[in-house]
């Protein structure tokens, strides 16, 4: 099967010097590639820049912006059977990217505007794809993480809390379309990835 899986933070350039990003570490979804890999899949990683290696046999598209994301997604979601958007996306960008560095002033007011959902749009593209999503909430929203899944057109989501962030063990639950609990636990990220892609082979749920 192809899978396609997003890993670590997108950066959004004020200028050419300084950006917002989420903090991610890029783990879990280096662990979930290197999973799918081992088990004989195709596995594209979209990366955000991280400070650890991509597993060997994995095919890496470095990207930097949410945009640039967006775009290396897109691409290849017709090809695509599973995705596993790991990705830290960032929600905003500035509205203006100025080149070269801004001189420094007093204060500094920036106006963000909205990144496009990767997920939600890749799923509209290809219905027929298993797609897993990520919510990070602070007190284990269980509630919250459904209702993303359900707006994000994703078959399965898997809530994490700020623990996981760069972690190597967490708590984590994952739910399936109409908030049926899949399992939780608290596992390694490699464990986690193993399980996944074990729902993934199991194909995409009616
Ligand atoms: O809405 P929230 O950011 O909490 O949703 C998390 C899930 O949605 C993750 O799977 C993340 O990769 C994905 N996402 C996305 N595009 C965005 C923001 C989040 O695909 N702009």
């Amino acid at each position: 099967m192809r899978i396609l899986v997003t890993a670590g933070p997108t950066r959004e350039y004020i200028d050419d010097v300084r950006f917002i990003t989420n903090a991610s570490s890029g783990r879990m979804g280096y662990v979930v590639a290197e999973s799918g890999v081992s088990r004989g899949h195709e596995v594209d990683l979209i990366t955000g820049p991280v400070a650890i290696e991509p597993p060997p046999g994995v095919g890496v598209i470095n990207v930097k912006t949410a945009l640039e994301m967006r775009d290396a997604v897109l691409e290849r979601t017709p090809v695509t059977d599973a995705l596993v958007m790991t990705a830290a996306v960032s929600d905003w960008r500035p509205i203006e990217r100025f080149s070269g560095k801004l001189q420094k002033t007093n204060d500094m007011k920036l106006t963000l505007e909205s990144n496009p959902d990767i997920l939600r749009e890749s799923t509209e593209r290809n219905p027929g794809m298993i797609a897993i999503g990520f919510a990070l909430e602070v007190d284990m929203d269980a509630a919250s993480a459904n209702r993303k899944m359900e707006e994000k057109g994703a078959d399965l989501i898997v809530l994490n809390s700020v623990a996981a962030i760069g972690s190597e063990e967490s708590d984590f639950e994952v739910f399936s379309r109409g908030g049926t609990k899949v399992f939780s636990g608290r596992y390694t990220k490699a464990a986690l990835a193993e399980m996944l892609i074990d729902l993934l082979e199991k194909g995409k749920p009616i």
